[in-house]
């Protein structure tokens, strides 16, 4: 599933293509994927608006089409891939910005979600802000922030907090493994117990400097062109069970975790 760093590659690369540019065809291949409206309606409003944005808010991306706006969660098995007008084969949308600058959105399991809503974008964005949790890349992030969601959420286990959109924004099973190995904290730790033994600060840097390190990679990754969720073989433990541990070379096991295949070093990893 596309988490916070897929999706925000997706999103620059898109638009160093096509902000600005008039979308001259929009095709609903699958229904079912629009949940608010009907695909004829969804053309009309859609089609001959320019391009002014594409913004994300947690795990879905928004494209700005002057006073409509387009969301996108690609849920599961989304994915984005670049096209042209003639070849929409398998995708569930396409959004035709001219001949090689077609977006099309695949999914075989057709679960993608599709809204629309025609309202100015910033109104939006700042409703749904507050139906999300603190975002790791925007401003708002801080050790404060951290440190508020451990003290508020003391029974609560660390990695179903870091998932829980309402808490954090963006994070899923992949970066949530990827970040308490950086932390060198157990999964299972409560939130009280590492709010009282001052392991804030340390949370915040891990889950600071693993997405904004990820980023980096994977903006590498995709050459600055590439719009499709990119392989994650960087990561240090996600899927890398029986592979030593980078940091102490202890088999890295894959254990079930709030109902999720995670990742761990039993021997780096610490219970609070
Ligand atoms: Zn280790």
């Amino acid at each position: 599933m596309p988490e916070i760093v897929d999706l925000e590659v997706s999103r620059k690369n898109m638009l160093t293509r096509v902000k600005g540019k008039i979308l001259q065809n929009f095709e609903i291949g699958a229904p079912i994927v629009l949940r608010n409206t009907d695909p004829r309606t969804a053309v009309k409003l859609l089609s001959g608006k320019k391009l002014t944005d594409i913004t994300r808010v947690s795990k879905s991306l928004r494209f700005e089409l002057e006073d409509v706006s387009l969301a996108v969660h690609l849920m599961l098995h989304g994915d984005f891939k670049w096209g042209d007008r003639t070849d929409s084969k398998g995708a569930v949308c396409s959004l035709d910005f001219g001949a090689n600058d077609t977006v099309l959105i695949t999914d075989w399991s057709r679960w993608v979600r599709l809204e629309l809503h025609s309202s100015v974008h910033s109104i939006i964005s700042e409703a749904l802000t507050k139906e999300y949790g603190v975002d790791p890349l925007s401003d708002a992030f801080d050790p404060p922030a951290v440190e508020g969601i451990l003290k508020k959420n003391p029974r609560s286990i660390i990695k179903s907090v870091l998932m829980n959109q309402s808490i954090v924004s963006g994070i899923g099973n992949a970066y949530a493994d990827e970040i308490l190995w950086h932390a060198k904290i157990h999964p299972q730790s409560r939130c009280g117990a590492l709010y009282n033994a001052g392991e804030a600060g340390t949370m915040y840097r891990s889950i600071r400097d693993v997405i904004r390190n990820a980023l980096e990679t994977v903006m590498e990754l995709s050459k600055g062109e590439d719009i499709s969720e990119q392989p994650r073989s960087f990561m240090k433990v996600y899927r890398k069970s029986g592979m030593p541990c980078p940091a102490c070379g202890y088999m890295v096991a894959c254990t079930k975790i709030a109902s999720r295949d995670t990742f761990i070093c039993e021997k780096c990893q610490r219970k609070f």
